[in-house]
């Protein structure tokens, strides 16, 4: 039986999430996990920063007690969710450096300087140039750390959602369909593949009303076509019923696609678990 670790969850630690962290940890184990990883929001767009609540002495803090009581039953990560801001890289850098992560998940949620989710600074633009415009920002993002695994950096381990404007594209269209940008699709997963960067499957829209996960089947194949041996799983959860979800569904897709295994983080290395 496949290790399942659920990479991309959220507790009281994040700004958007009222849930204890044991509460997590307890779902977790009553769901059969063999570790989870919290990944507290790091949002550093200075419309954000105020209100991001990032504390990480508290989450060490809280992460220990729930180690002492439970870290013989799982693995329990910290890592950290970084929106992706690029003229604040040298901040998220600098912080990265400063503090230790078993895993740091990298999520773009703003999309040349526009926050994804509010509809308003979209006005005008259809679904597919919305989609498109998103996608755009994705190919611009991994470009980079193509060019940061050249220089010889590589701070980020996961791509979160990669097609995440697709969640906000069926609130704001009603759009549940497939992408239609196979080019640029191929560029980002490429990108991945060159930089080193593992792209997960987040399982979230499946609890929205969305029928595919982020990414959906074409682009899990699409990934394993290239190359890609092995993707993460991530519910981002932020109530602890949903931890864990959706896993069966995210770990079918990989083998589906022929991918061989789960990538796993502790410690910031890579633990692969075969599929
Ligand atoms: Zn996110
Ligand atoms: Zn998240």
């Amino acid at each position: 039986m496949t290790r399942v670790f659920d990479q991309h969850l959220h507790s009281w630690n994040s700004f958007d999430c009222k849930t204890p962290p044991v509460e997590n940890v307890e779902q977790a184990i009553a769901v059969g996990l063999a570790g989870l990883t919290f990944t507290e929001h790091f949002d550093t767009h200075p419309s954000e920063w105020e209100s991001c609540v990032y504390d990480d002495l508290k989450i060490e803090r809280e992460l220990s007690e729930v180690r002492e009581q439970f870290g013989d039953r799982m693995f329990i990560g910290k890592g950290i969710e970084v929106c992706y801001q690029p003229e604040r890289l040298d901040f998220v850098l600098e912080m990265l450096t400063a503090h230790s992560f078993d895993v740091v998940l990298l999520s773009v949620h703003w999309a040349s300087g526009r926050a994804v989710h509010l509809q308003d600074l979209f006005k005008g633009m259809s679904c597919d140039e919305y989609l498109r415009f998103y996608l755009e920002s994705v190919r611009e993002c991994t470009a980079n750390l193509v060019q940061m695994k050249r220089d010889g950096h590589q701070p980020f381990q996961i791509l979160g959602h990669l097609d995440y404007a697709k969640r906000s594209a069926y609130r704001f269209f009603g759009f549940d369909g497939q992408l239609n940008e196979p080019e640029l699709i191929d560029e980002i997963l490429r990108n991945c593949l060159t930089a080193d960067i593992i792209p997960e499957i987040n399982t979230s829209t499946l609890r929205q009303g969305l029928s595919t996960s982020m990414p959906g089947m074409e682009i899990v194949q699409r990934y394993a076509d290239l190359g890609g041996t092995m993707m993460s799983f991530g519910s981002d959860a932020h109530r602890a019923e949903d931890i864990g979800a959706g896993s069966d569904h995210a770990l079918d897709l990989m083998r589906k696609a022929g991918l061989t295994h789960l990538a796993c983080f502790e410690g910031g290395k890579l633990c692969a678990t075969a599929l």
